[in-house]
């Protein structure tokens, strides 16, 4: 926490970060990857984890290459990993080349004009070649690539580490744009020889040797969320360690009457005399409220001694109201903590009721939270 001072038992909200399973992960990960290298993708404040205690764990555990958005995000890593690889997916700013330079970040060049603006520095700074092979996301495209490619001259300018690509469906084992994405950068690889190449994301990591190359780039999978939605042999692993544990505090315990009505706009009225407790979690803290409950569709749970609590009616800014009415739940009281995501209910648990993924749930996770990190690795 920023001020120890500050009792954390106060705060409506706790999230507990395991870094040794983030470790174990990442190591997981790396066997897989063999016998290429596996980075990590720390992007958007490690998936909203903490991207300095997330990225020092990883450096000690012997992970050498990091994946971050935005400039910025490249300047505070460099702070905790003086002596990291870094790459900056979202490409070259205008102008920017210099910075680079000077800090050591390596631009992931994506369009012809970041080419032509990294061509321009006089030493021998590395970079990434990002092409496009099947997202319509960011790179240059595959007639780009080869023009690029016939051009050595320039090419011997850029000083590239790395080739890379991005898979749009590697979460979806049998869908044919895989395939199509393979043979595709297969073909840029052989553009630039001699260059490593990297093309998988957590998915792709999971999913076998065809989609692996010299280095692998998994995120989601280091924080316990499900990278592969439809695997397609059942011995096939989707998620490795959950990694986050988030506690809400019971701010209020209530007797309500069978058609009292729970929350914002009354969508759901009690069916039976119920216990109700009142959680310092909402939807500011980055619960999603799709995942209140109403009398149509049943909300997410709570889990209270590895028993689950369905949530009652709509989640609020910072409150929700969970149904605590089984006699198992009698001595629960105000000022207990019930668990929102734990390791048998997880991100990806209140992901598939609030209709989103684990990549939301877990960037979402609020700045309201007591953070504590276990990191006796
Ligand atoms: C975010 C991202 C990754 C990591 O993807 P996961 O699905 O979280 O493993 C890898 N490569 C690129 C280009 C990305 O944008």
């Amino acid at each position: 926490m920023s001020d120890p001072s500050w009792n954390a038992d106060h705060e409506g909200g706790r999230l507990t970060i395991d870094l040794r399973a983030l470790v174990a992960n990442w190591r997981e990960l790396g066997d897989l990857a063999k016998p290429g290298n596996c980075a990590a993708v720390v992007k958007a404040d490690a998936y909203g984890l903490g991207l300095q205690p997330v990225s020092r764990a990883l450096w000690q555990a012997g992970c050498r290459t990091f994946f971050v958005a935005l400039p910025q995000e490249a300047f505070a890593l460099r702070g905790h990993c003086p002596e990291a690889v870094i790459y900056c997916l979202g490409g070259l700013t205008p102008g920017g080349a210099a910075d680079f330079a000077t800090h050591g970040i390596r631009p992931v060049l994506n369009t012809l004009s970041e080419v032509a603006e990294w061509a321009t520095l006089k030493d021998d700074h590395q970079a990434a070649l990002h092409v496009d092979t099947g997202m319509t996301r960011l790179g240059l495209t595959l007639t780009e690539a080869s023009e690029l490619a016939e051009d050595t001259d320039r090419v011997a300018t850029l000083h590239l580490a790395l080739v890379m690509s991005h898979l749009a469906c590697a979460d979806e084992p049998a869908h044919p744009l895989n395939d199509q994405q393979i043979a595709r950068f297969d073909k840029v690889r052989s553009l630039f020889p001699g260059v490593p190449g990297s093309l998988a994301n957590s998915a792709g990591t999971l999913q076998g040797a065809r989609f692996r190359h010299d280095l692998a780039r998994p995120g989601i999978a280091l924080y316990g969320g499900e990278a592969i939605s439809a695997p397609s042999s059942s011995d096939q692993r989707t998620t490795l360690r959950p990694v986050v544990r988030l506690e809400a505090r019971i701010i209020q315990i209530r007797q309500a009457r069978m058609g009292d009505a729970v929350g914002y706009g009354a969508r759901e009225t009690l069916k039976q005399d119920s216990r109700i407790a009142i959680l310092g979690v909402g939807y500011a803290d980055g619960y999603h409220r799709l995942a209140g409950s109403t009398n149509e569709a049943a909300g997410a749970s709570v889990v209270i001694d590895g028993t689950h609590a369905p949530l009652v009616g709509r989640i609020s800014m910072d409150l929700m109201a969970v149904d605590i009415t089984d006699p198992a739940f009698g001595h629960l009281q105000a000022g207990d903590r019930v668990d929102l995501i734990n390791e048998t209910y997880t991100v990806n648990d209140v992901a598939r009721v609030a209709q989103t993924i684990g990549y939301e749930v877990l960037t979402g996770l609020g700045r309201r939270y007591a953070r504590t990190y276990i990191d006796d690795i």
